[in-house]
């Protein structure tokens, strides 16, 4: 790739307001941005001059086709590449994309996950121009330019069908409550919140060739077999090493396209287990920050193809190493600046009220928090002794809640400043931050920002953010309403509510080892849910207070929650069969010919009685469970309660034929190995 410098590529494909204030008139151009700074929906004039201007420039640029862009409720993303190809009146080719095209186009929403509800739905649905995250040129490696134009996707009705529609309500319902709670405490110069996030992102880097040889990759992008490697992850000692020079070409490759693409690629470094990496762009409004996360999950991936790599993105692709995660780092500010959750901040009412209501509404919505981090694959993650726990705490510094306790009786107490001492004198000796990290807490405090550590790596932030945004709007409502009772003295009464949700909600407060085992007793003593798996979390959807807190924020109606439900449970119970089907197939068509080769080699060779015995008994065990794994999915085709039959039957006998298998996988010589093992693929 050319070498520039990076402000000179930085955006170079995104439609930013300079771009529309060059292709627009200035009346036009100026009713946008006024539009955009109170969030209300662009006058059709207006829209129309918009749209014109992004035709004009995708045009200049070169693109050829474009295409809107949205989110189903898959965690991916969809896409219909229309060109500009038109007939004009006089029969010829003209580039032409109307403003309407740009603004709602059709599909159908009968062919996306809806939660069994398109019987209910007319089949059409619509993807509507969300203006407030930027159209964007995608550039392939043959240089053909589309114009990606990012869209909501709703049923004829309105129905939310995606993520992305239930996180703008959601937005505009945290913005609600977060202003009337700023004018209680006297300011009243806000006229907009944003809500922003910053997305750490985990994967694995293989190589494509080791990919490819095993259908266990292929197919799930996750291993179902595979003895622990030789080597630990500690011994490896990858965490923040150097970067290897392969890996180093495809990072800078990655960055480049997405800086063009006005992604704020910022950190690239290995984690912890081989072969693990993350990438993290600076923190953005949170609907730009999760439709950006999805062009860097694709941009990874495309790269790392195009490297002979293969970017994997699922939970715990590797048994016994390290998974991967997504982080999220959530942060309320307005728009006159303040950061709400800032420690620093010298009103420590505005302070704490944001802080502990955070903390409340996670408190109060436990359910609905971990439901939103929920997943086949990230089960296997969550409460494996490296990533967080499956139960949701909050980590939130014993300092900070200290000086709350003070507070919160005398306004006047004073919050100390320590100064970080090395014993080094020639070293500087900086403020120490208020509270250290804890990374064994799944939602932690670290100062200026929430991090939310549970979400899988696979997983869209969206839906994690929505639930997010309604919990807390949710506790800043009640506080509000409970103070517009009263016609006096205003903020005693707010700070009185707070104290008294904190002494409510201040049990989800861990600091301690999430992981230790004394920790899921703790949590039970104190009536913190502990689920033992996804499927059992994703029944708190059914929850009055969950339901009555996503409709009266008008974020999702009873019907758009429960849809999403079963989408969950569905995705859930389909990824666990299709992991059993793969499991069957890489069986009988090839661990079975090996094993019964390598038994004849040992038979032949007449030495090697014990192995041999080993193997024949490993062998028959294993046969026999496969049949077992056979029928129950034979079974799964007619069986009412699926889930019970998943948790109970199909997932515990999968189990064994993967404890039986890694078992011998270590004494199969490598002309008998089906597939690279764990060692071959990670060192
Ligand atoms: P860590 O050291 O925890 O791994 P990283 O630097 O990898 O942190 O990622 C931290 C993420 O948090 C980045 O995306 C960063 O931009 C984001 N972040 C920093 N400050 C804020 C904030 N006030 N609000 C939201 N996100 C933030
Ligand atoms: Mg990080």
């Amino acid at each position: 790739m050319k070498k520039t410098n990076i402000s000179k590529m930085f955006g170079e494909y995104v439609c930013d307001d300079k771009i529309l204030k060059k292709f627009t008139k200035r009346k036009h151009y100026n009713n946008y941005i006024k539009t955009k700074e109170l969030g209300e929906s662009l006058d059709p004039s207006t829209a129309k001059a918009i749209a014109s201007a992004i035709k004009n420039w995708a045009l200049s640029m070169g693109a050829t086709h474009y295409t809107h862009w949205f989110m189903p409720l898959n965690s991916k993303t969809a896409e219909k590449q229309v060109s500009f190809v038109e007939i004009n009146s006089k029969g010829e080719m003209i580039e032409e994309l109307s403003e309407k095209a740009l603004i709602k186009g059709e599909a159908d929403a009968s062919s996306f996950p809806n939660g069994g509800e398109r019987n209910t739905f007319e089949a059409r649905g619509y993807t509507i121009w969300d203006y407030t995250s930027p159209v964007f040129i995608k550039e392939d490696f043959n240089s053909n330019k589309v114009l990606y134009i990012p869209t909501a996707f709703c049923s004829y009705n309105g129905v939310a069908l995606d993520e992305k529609t239930p996180l703008l309500r959601a937005t505009q319902a945290l913005t609600r409550e977060c202003l009337r709670i700023l004018k209680i405490l006297g300011y009243n110069d806000a006229k907009k919140i944003n809500f922003y996030t910053g997305i750490e992102q985990e994967y694995f880097l293989i190589k494509r060739e080791n990919y490819k040889s095993r259908l266990d990759l292929n197919i799930l992008n996750r291993t179902l077999l595979g003895a622990k490697t030789l080597k630990s992850q500690e011994i490896g000692s990858h965490y923040f090493g150097s970067i290897d020079s392969k890996v180093s070409e495809f990072m800078n490759e990655v960055d480049r396209r997405l800086w063009k693409m006005g992604v704020t690629a910022k950190h690239q470094h290995n984690e912890v287990a081989p072969c693990q990496y993350e990438f993290v762009p600076i923190y953005s409004p949170t609907n730009i920050a999760c439709d950006q996360n999805q062009l860097i999950m694709e941009t990874i991936s495309k790269v790392a193809k195009k490297h002979g790599l293969k970017a994997i993105f699922e939970e715990k692709p590797f048994a016994g190493i390290n998974g991967s995660g997504k982080h999220a780092n959530w942060s309320i500010a307005t728009d006159t600046g303040i950061n709400l959750f800032d420690a620093d901040l010298e009103d420590k009412d505005l302070f704490f009220t944001f802080f502990i209501s955070m903390i409340s509404a996670i408190d109060k919505f436990n359910s609905l928090i971990r439901v939103s981090a929920s997943s086949r694959n990230n089960d296997l993650r969550l409460g494996g002794d490296e990533a967080p726990p499956s139960v949701v705490s909050v980590f939130a510094s014993d300092y900070l809640l200290e000086l709350y306790e003070k507070y919160s009786c005398n306004s006047n107490t004073k919050e100390k400043t320590v100064l970080l001492d090395t014993g080094v004198t020639s070293l500087p000796m900086p403020v120490r931050d208020f509270c250290d990290r804890n990374r064994t807490s799944p939602f932690t405090f670290s100062g200026n920002r929430f991090e939310f550590r549970m979400i899988g790596s696979n997983q869209s932030v969206t839906f994690p953010s929505t639930c997010v945004c309604v919990a807390l709007s949710n506790i800043l409502k009640e506080m509000a309403d409970e103070v517009d009772k009263v016609s006096a003295n205003k903020k005693e009464k707010l700070m009185g509510l707070v104290r008294k949700n904190f002494e409510k909600h201040k049990k989800i407060v861990f600091n301690g080892n999430g992981y230790d085992e004394s920790w899921l007793k703790e949590a039970e003593k104190r009536g913190i849910p502990t689920f033992k798996d996804s499927l059992e979390a994703f029944d708190s959807l059914d929850d009055k207070t969950i339901i009555d807190a996503f409709e009266s924020s008008k974020v999702l109606s009873k019907t758009e929650l429960a849809m999403r439900k079963s989408v969950l449970v569905e995705r859930y119970l389909e990824t666990a069969i299709l992991e059993a089907k793969t499991m069957i197939e890489m069986f009988n068509k090839s661990i079975f010919y090996n094993l019964e080769s390598l038994i004849v080699s040992l038979k032949n060779s007449g030495d090697w009685k014990s192995l041999l015995k080993t193997m024949t008994t490993t062998r028959d065990n294993l046969s026999k469970n496969i049949e077992t794994l056979s029928k129950l999915i034979e079974l799964s085709r007619t069986e009412k309660d699926l889930s019970s039959l998943v948790r109970e039957k199909i997932l515990p006998t999968m189990k064994e034929i993967r404890n039986s298998y890694d078992s011998i996988e270590g004494y199969i010589p490598d002309r008998f190995m089906p597939f690279p093992n764990y060692n071959q693929i990670l060192y």
